[in-house]
């Protein structure tokens, strides 16, 4: 039952205020609440987080499966991040200098995937995508790229393109403003159609420089890449002369220590990194194979650089955070709070005679609840569901304590913060909204 007393008047007010000066009142779109049917009261602003919780300027509070659309893997305010960022600020914020936080940083992701023999730090997972595929066209000499149906890797003109969550939201498929001649270098067939793969670089002979991929996509909602899939990818790059690159901007330090590439054993030419890699500051990486990033200023022809690249307070919060969670013990931990998650929904929606009419997809500590029969393999799948009753789930679970991604083209994070209490507050209001949908 939604509480009494639950209110959102100081957001809605915070909202109209932002109304005015920003675009729908937000930074970035998803966060405007649209597509949950809240457009005009909008969304809660948020005053602190703690642990597993949002506080917003009402004071309600919410177990968030949001973390910042994956950074906050560790809960919010973590103690030794919160103490890294204060001490590297107290010595300074940006040099535009080199700092041995970098290298340091550069060594633990290193370590956890390999596959990055040579690599840049950026400021976020949009700008790792699209310096990774300008290296790609500069190491092949070729244009093109492939990318997957409903993949989003970021919001640059090259991969605008039938982009999952954030277009697919708002029922655009593309973006205006993209030119035609960017986008028809662009090429997309459906995730988990390796046949489709094979077309398209046969019709494309010599052309294509990369296939990008979220090797586990999260921006449609989760979906699962299926046996095999991931391997062939990798022989039909190969095949073609084309780099493979995995985007695990999402997937890298939440799947495994080394993201997808580390769960399903595979080693891409090219990898790009970001939201955890900051520990919640601006933060993005790409990288791969050492004669590929040779070819990167000033080393080579390719040019890429940014002011505020490897900026100290980003490296010592992802120092930091990498240092908690790089341990397996906290994928165990993540990977059994997820599964007992997914079991609390499963008994809500079966309580409410909800089960035939839903899948859910996950793996590790990301997840989508779909509101359609499965299996859901694409974003031709994920785009049947029913989002009128996704928006409703939503609203009842925030009513009841639970903060949901707002789309049902998002993956819902667990994060290490949860533990039995929250479990109980899920519970219950899963059930509340299942009955309620
Ligand atoms: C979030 C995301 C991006 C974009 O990262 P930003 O930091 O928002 O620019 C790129 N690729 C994937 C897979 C993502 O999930």
């Amino acid at each position: 039952m939604p509480k009494a007393s639950f209110s959102m008047t100081r957001s809605r007010k915070a909202y109209e205020d932002a109304r005015a000066v920003f675009p729908g009142g937000v930074n970035s779109p998803v966060r405007s609440w649209r597509s949950v049917g809240l457009i005009e009261s909008g969304p809660f602003f948020v005053l602190r987080g703690k642990g597993p919780y949002l506080i917003d300027l009402d004071g309600n509070r919410y177990v968030d499966f949001v973390g910042s659309w994956g950074p906050q893997i560790l809960g919010h305010c973590p103690g030794p991040v919160v103490a890294a960022i204060k001490k590297q600020a107290a010595r300074g914020a940006s040099f535009g200098c080199p700092t041995d936080l970098e290298t340091r940083l550069a060594r633990k992701l290193q370590k956890v995937m390999p596959a990055m023999e040579m690599l840049r730090f950026v400021s976020s997972g949009s700008e790792a995508t699209s310096h990774a595929i300008r290296v790609a066209r500069g190491f092949t000499g070729r244009e093109k790229i492939l990318k997957f149906e409903g993949c989003y890797h970021g919001a640059h003109d090259a991969v605008l393109v039938k982009a999952g969550s954030g277009a697919a939201t708002f029922g655009v498929p593309d973006s205006a403003g993209v030119p035609a001649a960017v986008a028809a270098n662009t090429l997309t067939v459906p995730f988990n159609d390796l046949d489709a793969v094979r077309a398209a670089l046969n019709a494309n002979k010599q052309e294509v420089a990369a296939l990008i991929v979220e090797p586990v996509v999260g921006n449609s909602g989760t979906l699962i890449p299926e046996p095999g899939f991931l391997e062939g990818l990798g022989l039909a790059a190969k095949a073609a002369g084309a780099l493979l690159i995995f985007d695990e901007v999402m997937t890298g330090f939440r799947l495994a220590p080394g993201g997808a590439q580390e769960k399903y054993g595979i080693r891409p030419d090219l990898v790009t990194c970001g939201k955890i890699l900051g520990g919640g500051l601006p933060c993005g990486a790409y990288g791969g194979r050492k004669e590929i990033m040779q070819q990167v200023a000033p080393l080579g022809p390719v040019y890429q650089a940014g002011t505020l690249s490897g900026n100290p307070l980003a490296m010592a919060a992802g120092l930091a955070t990498l240092e908690i969670l790089l341990k397996k013990e906290n994928y165990k931990k993540l990977e059994e709070t997820s599964a007992q998650i997914e079991a609390l929904l499963w008994e809500g929606a079966e309580a409410a005679g909800k089960k035939p009419k839903l899948s859910i997809n996950r793996v590790g500590s990301m997840f989508t609840v779909f509101f359609r029969t499965g299996p859901v393999r694409n974003f031709a799948d994920a785009s049947g569901s029913d989002t009128a009753a996704f928006g409703r789930f939503f609203q009842s679970l925030l009513r009841n304590g639970v903060y949901f991604p707002p789309s049902q083209y998002e993956a819902a994070f667990v994060n290490l913060a949860m533990g039995p209490k929250e479990l109980k507050i899920v519970g219950k209001a899963a059930r509340a909204a299942f009955a309620e949908v």
